[in-house]
């Protein structure tokens, strides 16, 4: 059993602009906001923050530009003890932003991802030695696609166990499912990839059948406030509910359970256990206000009863 193992997310960075406003301004249209926070965000950088206060040894790949998003973004990651070798800072592109206008619970988001579409494949290509001393490679898709299939088909070489959080939600390339061993979609994002219209949770069954037909080994589907459903080639298709807690923010609650999953199998857990612990994380995180602020450490999901 390892206790720190060693993980590479290769995803994005983003800083959220959260601004408050008691209406949605209509077009043409000015209103006065209430507050603007600059959070720190991204997918991936989410994940990392996860994986790094559960104790994983945390590598990340990506960008930001070289503007002062950029700077705040590589600082927030380094107060949390991640390694910055594999993040590039890009002249002449801006760092990754997501625009969200909160009104009155309800959330209107335009992501500009800037440096975050400037992640090659030579990218991951010039740290594949990160890659080779990883014990596992979390991917996300909101960096380009064809990053993903680079970075997944370097792991497989080396013979590294593959997570991909496919949001948001696109149709996967050819051949990238045959090199994941886990995949953890939401349930939309479940019937974009297995190509069927939504009936709420009614096709679950069906749908990760059809993941299983196109090839996945594993697929994980979070549920939200419904929980998780997870099955594997080895599982049955088993449905758990979530922890009950205090909900104050569930932003980043798919990234607090990638993270966790990501955790529990890279120290050997089986896939019952590890959905087990990563549904401790994602219910911790969303005690807490704000994505990556609110992430757990492992004394916390250890500990707190719930
Ligand atoms: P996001 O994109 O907002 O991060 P997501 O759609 O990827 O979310 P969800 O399915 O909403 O992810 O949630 C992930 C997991 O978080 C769920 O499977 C569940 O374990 C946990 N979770 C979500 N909402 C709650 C809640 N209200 N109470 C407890 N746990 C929750």
């Amino acid at each position: 059993m390892l206790s720190n193992p060693k993980i590479v997310v290769v995803g994005s960075l983003n800083m959220d602009i959260v601004v408050e406003t008691d209406v949605i301004p209509m077009v043409g249209e000015t209103v006065l906001g209430q507050q603007a926070h600059f959070i720190p965000g991204g997918k991936g950088a989410n994940q990392a923050v996860a994986l790094a206060r559960l104790g994983a040894d945390v590598q990340m790949i990506g960008a930001v530009g070289t503007d002062s998003f950029g700077k705040d973004l590589l600082d927030a990651l380094q107060r949390e003890g991640i390694a910055l070798d594999g993040i590039k800072q890009e002249d002449g592109v801006a760092t990754g932003i997501a625009i969200i206008q909160l009104c009155q619970k309800d959330n209107r988001i335009t992501v500009v991802p800037g440096a975050n579409h400037r992640v090659l494949p030579s990218d991951v290509d010039r740290h594949e030695s990160l890659i080779a001393a990883a014990d596992l490679v979390l991917l996300q898709m909101e960096i380009p696609l064809p990053t993903v299939v680079q970075a997944a088909r370097i792991a497989k070489r080396y013979g590294k166990t593959v997570i991909l959080n496919p949001a948001p939600a696109q149709v996967l390339p050819e051949g990238l499912l045959a090199q994941i061993d886990y995949i953890t979609p939401n349930k939309s994002e479940l019937d974009v990839l297995a190509g069927n219209e939504s009936q709420g949770q009614k096709d679950l069954e069906q749908s990760i059948a059809q993941m299983f037909a196109q090839g996945a080994k594993h697929v994980i589907t979070t549920l939200g406030a419904n929980g998780v459903a997870f099955a594997g080639n080895d599982t049955p298709l088993t449905t758990c509910p979530c922890y009950s807690v205090e909900v104050v923010d569930t932003t980043g609650a798919g990234d607090a359970f990638n993270a966790g999953l990501a955790y529990s199998i890279a120290t050997g857990a089986k896939l019952a256990d590890a959905a087990n612990f990563a549904s401790r994380v994602a219910a911790l995180s969303v005690t807490k206000l704000g994505a990556q602020a609110g992430m757990p450490t492992l004394e916390e999901v250890m500990t707190k009863g719930m």
